[in-house]
């Protein structure tokens, strides 16, 4: 029996990798009526994201903008989904409960994602080849 538990909310975003920000906004909004409500340059995360919100969930349209692993990704598979990204509580407890159980973790500490959030990325080996982000609204910042 597991002690602890992650506390998931929900799914905060499901990640597009695109190699054109502006083309691939206009095929979300011409095919879903969809409209961005973030547009940033991720610094520490070297892309550029795009939220368009979809209920209590988003889309995330990521391009590299110097992101090696990202921009691989595209030269290798091309554009498609990338991560999803699930919102916890506690971020911190989920990386630690997450490395007890023996799950490889990408990030072991928390960086900084858009919208100024706290993400760790998951390793695709301890999902069975999905790339998961761990997202938390970072409350301390700004
Ligand atoms: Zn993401």
């Amino acid at each position: 029996m597991r002690s602890a538990m992650l506390k998931i909310k929900r799914i905060d975003h499901v990640a597009v990798a695109v190699e054109d920000v502006d083309a691939a906004l206009a095929k979300w909004r011409d095919a879903f009526g969809l409209e961005p409500t973030v547009r940033e340059v991720v610094a520490s995360q070297k892309t550029e994201a795009v939220l368009l919100p979809v209920g209590e969930s988003n889309i995330e349209l990521i391009s590299p903008k110097g992101n090696e692993g990202l921009a691989k990704f595209l030269e290798k598979r091309g554009p498609g989904i990338h991560h999803i990204a699930i919102e916890v509580e506690g971020i911190e407890a989920a990386i630690a409960l997450l490395e007890s159980l023996g799950v490889p973790m990408i990030d072991k500490t928390p960086r900084k994602g858009a919208r100024g959030h706290k993400v760790a990325f998951v390793h695709p080996k301890g999902t069975g080849g999905v790339l998961v982000e761990l997202v938390e609204e970072d409350h301390a910042h700004d």
